[in-house]
């Protein structure tokens, strides 16, 4: 399968936890400190954090794309979602939107 590296967006490669949440020198858990990730592709930016790896508004991993940033699209998984309008999130409640499970985007 064909793989791309990529830098952490949880911790934006440096390795280390930006909130701190063990300790002051918390290796990041989404690439455990080695400040880079692999993905299989294809594979699309997360909606629901934009990417960032940051659940919305928590200092905590997002739970769409486990803090990577980015998750692996599925054949055929190009229209927007209509429910969450792409953002991947549930307005108001700011959830991963259900119908999308926090892609953004559906099946045809
Ligand atoms: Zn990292
Ligand atoms: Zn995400
Ligand atoms: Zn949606």
């Amino acid at each position: 399968m064909e793989t791309k590296r990529f830098k952490c967006s949880f911790c934006s490669g440096t390795g280390t936890d930006q909130f701190r949440l063990l300790s002051e020198e918390s290796v990041c858990q989404v690439c455990l400190g080695k400040r880079e990730l692999e993905f299989a592709q294809p594979m699309i930016k997360c909606a629901f954090c934009k990417g960032s790896g940051v659940y919305p508004g928590k200092r905590v991993t997002c739970t769409v794309c486990s803090g990577k940033g980015v998750v692996s699209e599925k054949p055929n998984m190009t229209v927007k979602c209509l429910h969450c309008r792409g953002t991947g999130a549930v307005p108001d409640s700011g959830l991963p939107c259900l119908k999308c499970k926090g892609r953004g985007c559906v099946s045809k």
